[in-house]
């Protein structure tokens, strides 16, 4: 079904197109809908899968057009980062109406944010602790609240936040629309949805366990000394437009990022020892193309929206089984297609094995075709004469093969290693 066929304002429908959204994916076939007949919704779906859209769009229809009358809808996320693209993509789909969007996080001061509160505003997108500070001067008052949207709730009550997001509701109108999302649902957050939501409608889109079936992954094993070379071989060996590299730690990302930057690549680092502004001049370089490598951590980068991330490289494996899925969803996004590769050192393989039991699949082992290998009788070599898949990929085109790195979907026989 195409977006005209979904009841979503004109100026918006024209916002949509000028992203060049062409189809709607299913958690927005199946939540515009639910949103706009007004009813609470609660759905389990990971970034990704086109959710911002799912609630942006509907929620833009039903405001219309600018009043003055004070926020009508407050979403809260977990981060920073999250909190402006999503704040941005409200102005995306709203860029042909009149309809305000405000931001407000940490991090920044609050002159700017306190003015555009002053100056009237239709959206609030925010986090947390910062939306309790505005709450508490008065400078912020939520009676004309018509929707409430609690975006990714899991990671707000991993990043302590539950008290605040309690206190928010609490002092939101009873009367209200809640969209709550959350990539899981386990009791404690299932608690805080009867609390939140009246009769919802339910929506699940995958689990937060399936990694996107538009990403190939898997994993080179390699000694803990060889894993900086083996990294630098990898970029020598891939074609990509940019890569996000994982580090588990903060210090770890830095090192990393240095010694690329020394082996010359341009380079941007996030993690939460950066200043916001740090972290804006990273996330816009990295989307603009001029570093065609970011370094994070999890928590940074924890729903950063790059189109186009060609490659996810995990430098080292996640030690949370569900991070790896988290990780590997920033690339392959939507209609994309992407890779991941996870860098494992023989001390790794417990955290391996849990990550498959947690996604339900193995993970294809592979080596790089001319890499010196320190200890190759660790590692089961790879027959010969593997191909990189196609161009039949569904959406990859435009990246020459390169035959030196196997690509894990092409024929599994022929490639994957013996574990
Ligand atoms: P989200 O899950 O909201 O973080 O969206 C993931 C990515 O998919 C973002 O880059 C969106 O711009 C993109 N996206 C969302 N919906 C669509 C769609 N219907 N068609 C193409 N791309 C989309």
């Amino acid at each position: 079904m195409p977006f005209t066929k979904l009841n979503l304002g004109p100026n918006f429908l024209r916002g949509v197109q000028a992203m060049g959204y062409t189809e709607p994916t299913p958690i927005q076939l199946r939540a515009i809908p639910a949103v706009l007949s007004g009813k609470d919704l609660i759905a389990s779906a990971q970034t990704g899968t086109g959710k911002t859209a799912a609630f942006a769009l509907p929620i833009l229809t039903m405001l219309g057009i600018h009043k003055k009358e004070g926020p009508r809808v407050l979403v809260l996320e977990p981060t920073r980062e999250l909190a402006a693209q999503v704040e941005t993509a409200f102005r995306d789909f709203g860029r042909f109406s009149d309809i305000r969007a405000t931001v407000l996080h940490g991090g920044v001061g609050y002159g700017r944010q306190r003015s555009e509160l002053r100056a009237g505003t239709d959206i609030v997108v925010a986090t947390p602790g910062r939306l309790m500070d505005f709450l508490q001067e008065g400078e912020l008052r939520l009676n004309s609240l018509q929707t409430l949207v609690l975006d990714e709730v899991d990671r707000m009550l991993d990043m302590g936040f539950i008290h605040d997001v309690k206190r928010i509701i609490g002092k939101c109108p009873t009367k209200r629309q809640t969209l709550f999302f959350s990539a899981t649902v386990p009791p404690e957050i299932a608690a805080v949805a009867s609390f939140a939501l009246k009769d919802p409608v339910r929506v699940e889109i995958g689990a937060s366990r399936t990694i996107t079936t538009s990403v190939t992954h898997a994993i080179y094993q390699v000694h803990q000394e060889q894993k900086f070379e083996l990294l630098l071989a990898l970029l020598a060996a891939i074609d990509f437009n940019s890569v996000l590299i994982f580090s588990r730690t903060k210090h770890g990302a830095d090192r990393i990022a240095r010694r690329l930057r020394e082996a010359n690549h341009s380079v941007a680092v996030l993690h939460a020892n950066r200043s916001q502004n740090q972290r804006i001049e990273a996330l816009e370089g990295f989307r603009s193309g001029r570093y065609e490598v970011m370094v994070a951590t999890d928590i940074a980068a924890r729903g950063i929206d790059v189109a186009g991330v060609s490659h996810v490289i995990n430098y080292d494996v996640p030690e949370n089984p569900e991070d790896y899925v988290h990780r590997i969803g920033r690339t392959g996004r939507a209609q994309a297609v992407g890779d991941a590769f996870t860098l494992s050192t023989p001390e790794n393989n417990s955290d391996v094995r849990a990550i498959e039991r947690f996604i339900g699949q193995e993970i294809p082992r592979l080596k790089l075709e001319g890499f010196g290998y320190k200890s190759a009788s660790d590692y089961p070599a790879r027959p010969a004469q593997q191909q990189r898949r196609g161009g039949g990929g569904g959406g990859g085109g435009g990246r020459p093969s390169r035959p030196s790195v196997p690509h894990p979907r092409g024929k599994p026989g022929a490639h994957w290693g013996r574990r």
